[in-house]
């Protein structure tokens, strides 16, 4: 309180009610007591003080001493309260500077000891006293009431009630979690007392309701938050996306095509339904549903958002056509992707949580093969009407895709690239008996018919440079020249011999054919997949023993754990803790490396351990071939003249992560000359990018909401730390491992660049399907979109918060069913033929899993059925109010 305001002047009023009070309560004590309290000027107790003369007592009070706060310590607020506000006013006190006490209730009628009463009510009444000089006058106001209701929950009763308003004339919301209003009624099969029909009753009120012009219907739909008072409420509403609009005619084409098969809530988990459902056949509003929970992680995770569990989904049904097309319109190169995608997928894949990640990568692999076994790749058409031209330069997977992309945008793209042949890294850094050169070759033609030009033996920066390509017409460039500088390790003797070469200087001449004369004894060095291939390579043109020398440990080794095996198997040995120091020779020709032992010390920037020499250890090793293969970095020797881009201190060039501009107007770059040397599928992500960045800055729009996937990164994975509807059936999923891909003998294969891996059968491609879980459930295969005449599917729907006004809410949001397990006695979980009452009411119902005839789980009719009533609610342990 303001210490400048007057001290407040308080009456306290202690009624006896009789004896009711005075009985047990010394009142004359209390009267005392509150006397001495500070601001209390009159403390009085009277024998019934909401009496007239005790109504008196308090006017008089009021007036004589200047009372601004009134305490009256008696009976039940709601039964008196509003006699001593009214004795207030009259005294010309406002009725809301006044407490009530109820120490009758409180006091007297629960308790038998006078001296504990008597404290007991001494301590409410000075709670009171002190409260009361807190209260500030109110007056009353008149509001105008929103005739609108809201009601929450569309079953019977929602819909009784619903009907019931609008039929009086007044606007009713009504707001159904579920996708359909019936409740829990649609279950069922009769209803009592008469044994309806329920569905008779029921349905016609439905249609009732989405007819009555006084009822909006919002299915689908939950309350967020509710504000205001009694008579104005404002009430935010969710819509959920349905993700069927509603021009959906329910003709349910889609539901019949959709992969998807998961248990049907409605009937109570004893049928499947499909993920794009209807309910039930008289379902109100009498449209279809999509059930998506949240995106796979494995599409969540794969740079270019590519829907794996969608055409797993359909090869699980071996609709291998249907699943080529779903890839392929995500993914310009998914040839190579089947073969040497790193497959952060697979890494994420709740399956890992039930035995092992699902083979997206080899699925993909056999999907693409088997799609160009009958009758080659499903080419989309690129519009007729072209936008202009844009330079890409350099043909590795991020020009590919961007060019891809730009074609089927409109647009003229050309494809400048420096070597004689077109694939980037795909062409001359992964090996043949990785990625056979003719299905990459496959690929490029493919996306040369959508009309993309590509110019090889054409250099940025030797033949041409960027402002040339302006003057030629060209309106954009995306720059994607890769990371092809083999990196030096700065030893005594690394240029001085022959015999010794450089990781991709190495496997670009194996590639492009041109003589690398290789020794008996050769050593690698470096842990990564270039250091991999390099040996894999170096044993197949001729070597007798090729050593990896690796600074760190295996468990440090950056490479992948499938290469390091197929590398192993093929007879490569891998030499750990040890590091090159200096290459010596003779007669200029290598002969040896001076090696030093290596121990793993504190963590450097990337988190591994930092390798340090072992003081002493060096010695020599003898080998006839050396190949450095320690990483590579960006040539960019093009980047000269009037406009230079900005480059990092690694020679990467500096772009804004979100558009790929760099810092000349039009110009774009992604893929490993930004990154540094990554993976081939995120070198795509960035070529997609780029092309929707060109197309936005081409058309004159901001570079923003862009519609290209980028990885999301998910939290940690336990079983209990993703929520069980997003891998809906992981725990009853027996438990089946992954099915390994076939491949070459190791020691038929160490001989010769055939590929090494043979792929699935189309048995086993299936069965490895099968194995997904459908995380999400839709799996956002697009199955439904295609036999859609409707088009009333859209993938693409957000929810939506709308807000509404209201001056009344009815919940009539029903119960929950009771959770049988905790019965322990009666076996529900334990035993197949024990049923809830809903379950059977399914199993009775006509429309219900099993036509309406009474079944057991293995198809056969029950001899005599038991059933026991109020399992539930006559058990104390469970429902603690019932009687
Ligand atoms: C040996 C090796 C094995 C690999 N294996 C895998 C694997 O199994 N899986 C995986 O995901 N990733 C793998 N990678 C990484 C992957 O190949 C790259 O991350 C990816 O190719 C990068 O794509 P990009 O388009 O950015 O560049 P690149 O593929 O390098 O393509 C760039 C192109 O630009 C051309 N170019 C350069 N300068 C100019 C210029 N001035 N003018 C015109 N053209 C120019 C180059 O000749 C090249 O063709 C491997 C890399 C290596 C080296
Ligand atoms: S996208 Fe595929 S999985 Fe999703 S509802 Fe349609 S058909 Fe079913
Ligand atoms: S189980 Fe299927 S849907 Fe789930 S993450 Fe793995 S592949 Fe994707």
């Amino acid at each position: 309180m303001n210490h400048h305001q007057p001290q407040p002047k308080i009456g306290v009023y202690v009624c006896h009610c009789g004896t009711n009070i005075a009985g047990t309560v010394d009142v004359a004590k209390v009267a005392e007591t509150m006397a001495q309290e500070p601001n209390v000027v009159v403390s009085r107790e009277y024998k019934f003080m909401c009496s007239e003369p005790g109504q008196n007592i308090i006017i008089q009070d009021i007036k004589e001493h200047h009372l601004d706060r009134v305490v009256v310590a008696s009976c039940s607020p709601l039964m008196h309260e509003p006699t001593f506000q009214k004795a207030c006013e009259k005294a010309g006190l406002n009725p809301y500077l006044f407490q009530m006490v109820n120490i009758r209730e409180q006091c007297s009628w629960v308790h038998q000891d006078r001296d504990k009463a008597t404290a007991k009510a001494i301590a409410l009444i000075r709670a009171a006293v002190g409260r009361v000089v807190y209260q500030e006058p109110m007056e009353k106001v008149k509001v105008t009431i929103n005739p609108q209701t809201l009601i929450v929950g569309g079953g019977i009763a929602g819909i009784q009630a619903a009907l019931e308003i609008a039929d009086s004339g007044h606007k009713v919301y009504l707001v159904e979690k579920e996708s359909t209003i019936g409740g829990k009624m649609a279950k069922f099969d009769k209803t009592f007392p008469t044994l309806d029909c329920a569905a008779c009753i029921l349905t016609p009120k439905m249609v009732s309701v989405a007819q009555h012009e006084n009822i909006e219907l919002l299915t689908y739909s939950e309350v967020e938050s509710v504000t205001g008072s009694i008579g104005n409420f404002t009430v935010k509403i969710r819509k959920k996306a349905r993700y069927v609009k509603d021009n959906c005619t329910s003709c349910g084409e889609c539901s019949q095509v959709c992969p998807v098969q998961a248990p049907n809530p409605f009937d109570e988990n004893m049928s499947l339904r499909s993920a794009i459902y209807k309910t039930f056949p008289q379902a109100i509003p009498n449209t279809y549903v999509i059930d998506k929970e949240d995106r796979p992680p494995c599409r969540e995770t794969c740079p270019i958002g590519q829907e794996a569990a969608g055409y797993i989904a359909l090869a699980a049904q071996g609709r291998f056509q249907e699943a080529a097309r779903l890839i392929r319109e995500q993914n310009p190169l998914p040839l190579i992707c089947g073969r040497v995608c790193y497959h952060p997928c697979e890494s994420e894949c709740n399956r890992a949580l039930v035995d092992e990640p699902v083979a997206i990568k080899n699925l993909k692999r056999f999907i693409i093969d088997w799609e160009l076994a009958h009758g080659g790749p499903y080419l989309p058409k690129p519009p007729t009407e072209k936008k202009g031209k844009v330079a890409i330069i350099g043909s590795g997977p991020a020009g590919l895709a961007c060019a891809h992309d730009l074609a089927l945008k409109g647009y003229q793209p050309t494809i400048f690239e420096k070597l004689p042949v077109a694939g980037g890294m795909l062409a001359v850094g992964i090996p043949e008996y990785r990625l056979p050169k003719k299905l990459l070759q496959q690929e490029i033609d493919g996306i040369k018919k959508l009309g993309v030009t590509i110019q090889t033996n054409m250099a940025l920066g030797r033949d041409f440079n960027l402002s040339d390509l302006f003057k030629q017409g060209f309106q954009a460039v995306f720059i994607a020249t890769g990371a092809h500088k083999s990196l030096k390790m700065n030893i005594p003797g690394e240029e001085d011999f022959k015999g010794v070469y450089h990781g991709v200087d190495f496997l670009r001449h194996v590639n492009l054919h041109q003589p690398q004369p290789i020794g008996e004894k050769v050593a690698v060095v470096g842990g990564g997949n270039t250091a991999i291939d390099a040996a894999r390579t170096a044993l197949r043109l001729g070597a007798k023993e090729v050593t990896i020398l690796y600074r760190r440990t295996r468990k440090e080794m950056p490479a992948e754990e499938a290469e390091i095996e197929a590398a192993e198997a093929e007879g490569v040995k891998i030499e750990y803790l040890i590091a090159p120091v200096e290459v010596l020779g003779e007669k200029g020709q290598v002969t040896a490396l001076k090696c030093t032992r290596m121990e793993l010390g504190e963590p450097d920037a990337s988190g591994r351990r930092r390798p340090v020499p072992v003081p002493g250890s060096e010695h020599l090793k003898s080998f006839d071939t050396v190949i450095i293969a320690v990483s590579q970095s960006p040539e960019i020797d093009f980047n000269q003249g009037s406009q230079t881009l900005k480059l990092t201190k690694w020679n990467t060039i500096t772009v804004n992560p979100e558009t790929l501009e760099t810092g000349i107007p039009g110009v774009f770059a992604g893929g490993d000359v930004v990154t540094g040397p990554d993976t081939v599928i995120t070198a795509m992500s960035d070529g997609k990018r780029a092309a929707e960045a060109i197309d936005k800055y081409l058309q004159g729009e901001p570079l923003e909401n862009f519609k290209t996937h980028r990885s999301r990164q998910l939290a940690p994975r336990t079983p209990d730390d993703r929520p069980h509807r997003f891998a809906p059936r992981f725990k009853d999923t027996p438990r089946q491992p992954r099915l390994r891909i076939k491949e070459l003998d190791p020691l038929e294969r160490r001989t010769n660049f055939q590929e090494v891996e043979l792929g699935f059968s189309e048995e086993e491609a299936i069965q490895e399907a099968r194995r997904c879980l459908h995380c999400g459930l839709c799996v956002e295969c697009h199955a439904c979109e295609k036999v859609c005449e409707a088009q009333a599917i859209d993938h693409s729907m957000q929810d939506e918060i709308i807000e509404i006004k209201v001056g009344q809410i009815l919940i009539a949001t029903g119960y929950q069913t009771m959770d049988p397990k905790d019965l322990i006695p009666y076996g529900y979980g334990r035993f197949p033929e024990v049923y809830t009452s809903l379950e059977f009411e399914r199993l009775v119902n006509s429309a219900g899993p099993t036509g309406g005839r009474i079944l057991m789980k293995n198809g056969r009719e029950p001899r005599s059925i038991a059933i026991i009533h109020c399992v539930g609610s006559r058990d104390i342990n469970h429902h603690p109010s019932c009687s």
